[in-house]
C-alpha cells in the first residue's frame, strides 16, 4: 500500500497538522472577541471550540443564501471564490497560519499570565507570574509602558525588557504566547487623548509573535515586518470596520 503522505513527500510540513489545533485561547469571551476582531468582515468563519481551539472553518457559512443559486442549490464556484478572497485577508490568513502551524500558540486577553524565566548563568527555569491588572483600560504614554506580554523560546529579546541576560519563555509547553491587558487602549497625540483600535493592537502583537516563533525572526525584525503586514490588514478593515474601532494603533 502506498503511504498517503507519498504524494506530499516534497512538502510534509504542509499536512503535519490537518486538524488546526495549535492556536488556543484561555476560553474567555474577551479573548474570543479579540481573535474574531482581526478577521474583520470574515469573523463568522472563525471557529473557537468548546476546548478553546481556534480555527478557520468555512463550513460555518456554507449554508448561507449568498452561496446559493436562484433555485436554492449550492453554488460551489461562488463558495470557492469566497474562500480564496477570505484567505487573502491578512487577519484570516494569520489565524489560519497559526492554527495550522506545527508550533503551539496561546492567546489571552486576561491580565494574569505565567511565564518561565532564568538568567543566562543559571540552569533552572523558574515559573513567575505577570500581572497586567493595573494596565487594564491602558493609557499608552510616550511608549514607556507595557500592556502586553509576548514570548517565544526562539528569540533572546523579550517585550519584558532589553536585559539580554534574562531569558523568558512561555510556560505549559507553548511555543508562542501573547497576553494583552483587557480594556480599551488609549494614546496621546499632540496632547490629545484618543482611543485606538484594539483590533489593530491584537493583530500587531499576534503577527509579531508568529514571525518570531515560526520564522525565528529577531524582535526588531518581527516588529517591522508586522507593521508592513498591517497595511494589508487595514485595507480590508476600512471597508468593513470592526465595531468599536477608532484609530489604528500607531507604532513608530
Ligand atoms: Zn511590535
Amino acid at each position: 500500500m502506498i503511504s498517503p503522505y507519498a504524494t506530499f513527500a516534497n512538502n510534509p510540513i504542509w499536512f503535519s497538522d490537518p486538524f488546526g489545533d495549535t492556536l488556543r485561547t484561555d476560553g474567555s469571551e474577551a479573548s474570543s472577541t479579540d481573535i474574531r476582531s482581526i478577521a474583520g468582515e470574515h469573523s463568522d468563519i472563525v471557529s473557537i471550540s468548546s476546548d478553546n481551539v481556534v480555527s478557520i472553518d468555512f463550513d460555518k457559512v456554507k449554508d448561507q443564501d449568498r452561496f446559493k443559486n436562484k433555485n436554492g442549490t449550492f453554488n460551489e464556484k461562488k463558495f470557492n471564490k469566497y474562500q480564496r478572497q477570505a484567505l487573502r485577508h491578512a487577519g484570516v490568513r494569520l489565524i489560519n497560519n497559526m492554527s495550522n502551524d506545527k508550533l503551539n500558540y496561546f492567546y489571552a486577553a486576561t491580565p494574569v499570565h505565567t511565564l518561565e524565566t532564568r538568567w543566562n548563568d543559571t540552569e533552572e527555569w523558574e515559573e513567575f507570574s505577570v500581572d497586567l491588572s493595573n494596565y487594564s483600560g491602558n493609557y499608552v504614554d510616550d511608549y514607556s509602558w507595557f500592556n502586553n506580554v509576548s514570548t517565544t523560546p526562539r528569540g533572546t529579546e523579550t517585550d519584558l525588557g532589553s536585559n539580554s541576560d534574562l531569558r523568558t519563555r512561555p510556560a505549559n509547553g507553548y511555543d508562542g504566547v501573547v497576553f494583552i491587558a483587557p480594556g480599551s487602549i488609549y494614546t496621546q497625540k499632540n496632547g490629545i487623548t484618543i482611543q485606538v483600535s484594539r483590533a489593530s493592537y491584537v493583530f500587531h502583537e499576534l503577527q509579531e509573535n508568529y514571525f518570531r516563533t515560526h520564522y525565528k525572526m529577531s524582535y526588531p525584525e518581527a516588529h517591522k515586518s508586522s507593521i508592513f503586514t498591517e497595511d494589508n490588514w487595514l485595507k480590508n478593515l476600512f471597508d468593513n470596520p470592526t465595531p468599536g474601532e477608532f484609530y489604528r494603533f500607531k507604532y513608530d
